[in-house]
């Protein structure tokens, strides 16, 4: 939280050192996203560039061990993902697919050579990685997969298509779901192999920052030593994406505090019928009401960090942060919008920007319904997204 808004002193449970790495990407937020990021949401322009700078403040990969990786915490993990969102979603999406799906594939279910060859430039942001699980007509329900991986000698032959992947345009390296004769595998593909080609999901109207691709893999020949050795069956992907989400439990609500600063000092300054806004009693319950949220949202993100790093953090238990994270802070960046009037349509503040872009945040990495559902069958024992 910033002090401003630290309604609840939450700061006080945090470390010297989860501060630290707070306030540096604050910082970096500040100087390099802020900025520019109107241009770049308006142009649909991803700011590749900012992979290195990235890499040099230890963000890419922060919560893996080795390999360059930084070695936080969880929950600096999930203090840095909340600052970048605070500058924009794209901008955290591009942190959270390369450290949580992409090199976190590698590092937990990659061989030494696999770790070796890519996590360090991974973590440098010399390299970018991309995650290929969805496809188009597989999202909810991965499992109904058509992407294929076959065996001819020692290679493997990829085809198919996948959908949706952020950084999938500017990636050196794919990780790649597909079905074999023994189940769903993972694979490392680069992007230069003969065979793979991107293309850019073009009119989007939400993470407009971020780069997301169509990947098509037409015949793609790999070595037998591009399949990820531990990457076996869609359980494999599933705890990928769980670290991801687990990084949107707080990076969400960075988006919605940046709203919420926002219209608090647009209500301060703007008058109407003679007095600012901030002094209508409506504009007073929105900002108490938003102010809950905000907090109580803080509350459980930090205490799943917290399990997190205790290691007993269960994928039931990240549903439920995803799922509160992303549902509030959508309403809250949707409030904060009717705050600022007609202004809050526009790029010159940052509200209408948030919450396009946390349509997105609330359906990827897992829609808020099968979310709902994934904590209806934890509670009930039944599966009740299952035909
Ligand atoms: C900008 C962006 C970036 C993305 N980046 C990546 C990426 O890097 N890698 C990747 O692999 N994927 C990525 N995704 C894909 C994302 O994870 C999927 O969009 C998401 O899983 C939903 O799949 P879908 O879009 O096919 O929707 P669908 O699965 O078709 O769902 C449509 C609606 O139906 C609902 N629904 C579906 N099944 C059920 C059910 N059983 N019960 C109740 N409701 C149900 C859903 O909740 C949703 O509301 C990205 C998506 C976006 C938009």
């Amino acid at each position: 939280m910033t002090t401003d808004l630290d309604f609840l002193d939450l700061d006080r449970l945090l470390s010297e050192e989860e501060r630290l790495i707070r306030d540096t990407t604050r910082g970096f937020v500040t100087d390099k996203v802020l900025p520019e990021i109107a241009g770049w949401f308006e142009r649909g322009h991803f700011p590749r560039e900012l992979a290195k700078e990235l890499g040099e403040l230890g963000l890419l990969g922060m919560h893996l061990e080795g390999y360059g990786c930084a070695g936080t915490n969880a929950v600096s993990y999930g203090l840095a993902a909340l600052e970048l969102e605070a500058g924009d979603s794209g901008v955290r999406s591009m942190v959270s697919v390369q450290g949580s799906l992409s090199m976190y594939s590698i590092h937990r279910f990659g061989s030494d050579e696999q770790r070796a060859e890519w996590l360090p430039r991974l973590a440098a942001g010399e390299l970018v990685g991309c995650f290929g699980l969805t496809e188009p007509d597989a999202g909810s329900d991965p499992a109904s997969m058509r992407t294929t991986a076959r065996r001819d000698g020692p290679d493997w032959v990829l085809d198919g298509t996948k959908m949706w992947i952020t950084n999938g345009n500017v990636a050196d390296v794919a990780t790649v779901w597909a079905r074999t004769d023994e189940g769903i595998r993972g694979f490392l593909v680069p992007t230069g192999t003969p065979g793979f080609t991107a293309r850019p999901v073009g009119r989007k109207l939400s993470l407009r920052a971020s780069d997301t691709a169509e990947l098509v893999l037409d015949g793609v020949r790999l070595p037998g030593t591009a399949r990820l050795p531990g990457g076996n069956g869609l359980g494999a992907a599933l705890k990928c994406l769980n670290e991801a989400r687990f990084g949107i439990v707080f990076g969400a609500l960075g988006a919605a505090r940046e709203c919420l600063e926002t219209a608090l000092e647009y209500a301060g300054t703007r008058t109407q019928f003679g007095r600012p806004l901030a002094g209508f009693q409506l504009t007073q319950r929105k900002l108490a009401d938003m102010t809950l949220e905000l907090g109580k949202g803080m509350l459980l993100a930090l205490h799943l960090g917290r399990l997190k790093d205790a290691g007993t953090l269960t994928p039931e238990q990240v549903s439920v942060g995803k799922l509160n994270s992303t549902r509030e802070a959508l309403a809250i960046a949707r409030e904060c919008r009717t705050i600022l009037g007609g202004s809050g349509i526009t790029l010159d503040y940052p509200v209408l920007r948030h919450a396009l872009n946390l349509e997105t945040v609330l359906t990827y990495e897992g829609t808020a319904e099968m979310h709902t559902l994934v904590v209806g069958q934890a509670l009930t024992g039944l599966a009740a997204f299952r035909g």
